[in-house]
C-alpha cells in the first residue's frame, strides 16, 4: 500500500469533541443545550441500529436527544402532526426522519413538512435548492463529511479535477454541488456513463458513492489521486456473517492513490459527526448567535 489512510475515526471523534464544548457553551449562553429530535418509523432494524447511535453521539455531544418511536401503522397524518409539534417545540433544534419510511407514507411530503432551519439531514428542497444557488443552508451529512476530509487532506481543492460516481439527492448531487463551490472540476458519473473507467482515470479527486461492492478497479485510479468511498456493501463470507466493503478495491486502489478512505472507518463516521455538527449550527443560527467556528 502506497496511499495514506485517511482516518474518519479520528477526524470525526475530534469534530465530536468540539461540538460537545461548543454545545456546552451554547447550553450556558441560553439555558438549555441543542436539540436533536429523531423518528423512527417501523421496526427495520438497520433503521433502529442508526438512530441509536444517533442518539448516543447526541448525547455524547452535550446535547438533548428526544427519541420517537412510531408503530409502522402509523398514518401520514399522524406522522405530519409529529413533525408539526416537533417544529413548533422551541428545545428542538435538529428534526431527524429515519429513511426508509413504510411505503404507505409518502416520504417527499414528511421531508417537505420538517421546518428548513430544523433539516439537520438538509434533504429539504428548500435546502438542497440553497446548495445549489450557492446560499447558506443546511447540507446533507454524508457529502458534507467527505468535503471535510477532502479539504484537510488536500487543502484548496481550487483547479482539481473531481469525479463523483452516483448521482443520488442524499450523496452524489449534493457532493457535486459541495466540489464545484470548492472551484473544483467537476464530472457526474452515473449508470449510464460510457468508459467509466476513463471517466475516473482524468480525477485527482474521486467519490464512490453507488452502492456496488468493489467496483472501482485499482487501475482505474490516477497515481497519487485522493479517493472517498461512500459505499456500505455486505458481501457474504464463509462464516456466514458476511463482511463490510466499500464501492472501491481498497488493496488495489490504494497501491495506486495517494490517499483512501477505508471502508469501515472512512466517510461512514464523519456522517454521524457532521449530524451532530449541524445541529449545533441550527441551534445557533435559530438562537441569533455567529455559527460556531471551525466546523
Ligand atoms: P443510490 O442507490 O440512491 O444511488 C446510486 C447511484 O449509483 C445512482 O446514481 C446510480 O446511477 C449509480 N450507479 C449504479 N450503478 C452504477 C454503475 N454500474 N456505474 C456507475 N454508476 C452507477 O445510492 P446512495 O447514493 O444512497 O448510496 C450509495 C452508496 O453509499 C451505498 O453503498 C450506500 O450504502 C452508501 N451510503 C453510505 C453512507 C455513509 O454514511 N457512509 C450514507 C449514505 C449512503 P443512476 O442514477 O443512473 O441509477
Amino acid at each position: 500500500m502506497t496511499a495514506r489512510r485517511i482516518d474518519g475515526k479520528a477526524s470525526a471523534a475530534a469534530i465530536r469533541e468540539r461540538v460537545a464544548q461548543s454545545a456546552a457553551e451554547f447550553a450556558d449562553r441560553i439555558g438549555r443545550p441543542p436539540g436533536l429530535a429523531t423518528v423512527l418509523v417501523g421496526e427495520d432494524p438497520a433503521s433502529a441500529v442508526y438512530v441509536r447511535m444517533k442518539g448516543k453521539a447526541t448525547a455524547e455531544a452535550s446535547m438533548a436527544s428526544f427519541a420517537h418511536v412510531l408503530p409502522a401503522t402509523i398514518s401520514e397524518a399522524e406522522l405530519l402532526d409529529l413533525v408539526g409539534a416537533l417544529n413548533d417545540d422551541e428545545r428542538v433544534d435538529g428534526i431527524l426522519v429515519q429513511l426508509p419510511l413504510p411505503k404507505a407514507i409518502d416520504t417527499e411530503k414528511v421531508i417537505a413538512a420538517i421546518d428548513p432551519a430544523k433539516d439537520v439531514d438538509g434533504f429539504h428542497p428548500l435546502n438542497q435548492g440553497r446548495l445549489f444557488a450557492g446560499l447558506e443552508g443546511l447540507v446533507a451529512c454524508t457529502p458534507l463529511g467527505c468535503l471535510h476530509l477532502l479539504k484537510a487532506e488536500l487543502g484548496s481543492l481550487a483547479g482539481l479535477d473531481a469525479v463523483v460516481i452516483g448521482r443520488s439527492n442524499i450523496v452524489g448531487k449534493p457532493m457535486a454541488m459541495l466540489l464545484l463551490s470548492e472551484n473544483a472540476t467537476v464530472t457526474m458519473a452515473h449508470s449510464k456513463s460510457r468508459d467509466l473507467a476513463a471517466i475516473v482515470r482524468r480525477a485527482d479527486i474521486v467519490v464512490a458513492a453507488v452502492g456496488r461492492p468493489e467496483m472501482v478497479r485499482g487501475d482505474w485510479i490516477k497515481p497519487g489521486a485522493t479517493v472517498i468511498d461512500v459505499g456500505i456493501n455486505r458481501i457474504p463470507t464463509d462464516d456466514g456473517k458476511g463482511r463490510l466493503v466499500g464501492d472501491v478495491a481498497f488493496d488495489e486502489a490504494a497501491a495506486v492513490a495517494g490517499a483512501i478512505t477505508p471502508v469501515p472507518g472512512g466517510v461512514g463516521p464523519m456522517t454521524i459527526a457532521m449530524l451532530m455538527r449541524n445541529t449545533l449550527v441550527a441551534a445557533h443560527r435559530r438562537a441569533g448567535f455567529a455559527e460556531p467556528e471551525d466546523l
